[in-house]
């Protein structure tokens, strides 16, 4: 087999800023290390936090929807908390599941216009795999 150079990240996605994936009546959870970095990136008491952006269910933290969206999405700007933003939103759209299943990559690439359509479903997990090699921890 061929070993495939280095990928670049543009390769497979280029983000549209379309915000598609910041809407819903729900959003990703955040893991302690989200929770620390978003409360130092507001520079806000994690009570000021909790009370003004989270929504906690038992032992569940997501962000608050407002208008149908995320609390930090911001229709002009994206992404109000970027840095701080939970790595679940880093890591959209390249889930490693588009990888074991197509039906994964079929629904992802339908719901984002900025993963590359242009390769075949084979050639698009070749680049991610060699990608997720070469990073490690893949942030878009
Ligand atoms: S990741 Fe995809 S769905 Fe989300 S803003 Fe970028 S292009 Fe849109
Ligand atoms: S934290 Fe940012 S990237 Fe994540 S859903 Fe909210 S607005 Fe979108």
């Amino acid at each position: 087999m061929v070993e495939l150079q280095e990928v670049q990240l543009e390769e497979i996605f280029q983000c549209a800023r379309c915000g598609y994936c910041c809407q819903g009546e729900t959003t990703v959870s955040l893991d302690e290390d989200d929770q620390r970095r978003m409360i130092e990136e507001l520079g806000l008491t994690r009570e000021d936090v909790t009370e003004k952006y989270w929504r906690v269910t038992g032992r569940v933290v997501q962000m608050q929807i407002v208008d149908g969206h995320c609390i930090f999405y911001d229709k002009d700007t994206g992404c109000s908390v970027h840095k701080g933003r939970p790595w679940r939103c880093g890591q959209w759209p390249l889930h490693p599941s588009m990888l074991d299943d197509e039906n994964n990559y079929t629904t992802i690439s339908a719901s984002c216009p900025g993963i590359n359509k242009e390769l075949s479903y084979e050639e698009f997990c070749r680049k991610l795999q060699k990608l997720l090699e070469q990073e490690g921890k893949l942030i878009c």
